[in-house]
């Protein structure tokens, strides 16, 4: 049986009046390299992106979305048809409290905006697993990298997590560990994310095999 894969990918724009947002530097490769390392694999993918550099392969089912809260409805709406859900978006960690109408006026005093947290999506898709499905994470870390990993790995209740530097946002290469919750742990050395895609693939493919024959 091939595995149905959900993969929410790029950054999330939080848009503050009609021309103006709050984002982040995800390009969305690391996405769109999930994808066709699960095509290769032969699995069915949905593809939920926000505003990305890089295109969205073809064959993909592709749910293009714009904020967060657009990203997590999408999420909601599809996520007990997976078996496997990846989370490798940029999701924006906080909102505009309000949208302003048309575009804010300049003006030379000191300007304040209220933020507000965004929903956590693959904290939200931890929770509500249904039956055999798999559901993972990243951790992009500046410092203690390995143990902010696990703990996101815990609080978000996901099977696995893929702890990578800060360096790897935006860039073709990257190194990266898959930690698991037992403690174990897979170290994949530097090398071009298509490759660190396949890897975390395969072994969201070899949790869920496991698990149809529990
Ligand atoms: O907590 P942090 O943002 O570092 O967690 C990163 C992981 O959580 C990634 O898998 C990311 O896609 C996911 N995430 C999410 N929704 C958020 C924040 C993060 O799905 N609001």
């Amino acid at each position: 049986m091939k595995p149905r894969i959900l993969i929410t990918s790029g950054p999330t724009r939080e848009y503050i009046d009609d021309v103006r947002y709050l984002s982040n530097a995800s390009s969305g490769m690391m996405g769109a390299a999930l994808v066709s390392a699960a095509l290769k694999r032969r699995a069915e993918v949905t593809f939920i992106s926000g505003p990305a550099e890089v295109a969205a392969p073809p064959r993909a089912r592709l749910v293009a979305v714009v904020s967060a809260a657009d990203m997590f409805a999408a999420v909601k709406k599809n996520s007990r048809e997976y078996d496997i859900i990846i989370g490798a978006a940029a999701v924006a960690d906080y909102r505009p409290l309000r949208l302003a109408r048309g575009k804010i006026k300049r003006t030379d005093a000191a300007f304040t905006l209220t933020l507000v947290p965004n929903p956590d999506i693959i904290a939200w898709a931890g929770l509500h697993r249904t039956g055999a499905q798999v559901v993972g994470g990243f951790a992009l870390e500046t410092s203690s990298l390995l143990a902010r990993a696990r703990k996101k790995m815990k609080d978000k209740r996901l099977d696995f997590i893929v702890a990578n530097r800060a360096s790897a946002i935006a860039s073709r290469r990257s190194a990266a560990s898959i930690l698991f919750p037992d403690g174990t742990r897979t170290d994949i050395a530097e090398a071009d994310k298509t490759i660190i895609a396949e890897k975390i693939i395969d072994e969201a493919i070899r949790i869920w095999k496991v698990r149809q024959t529990c």
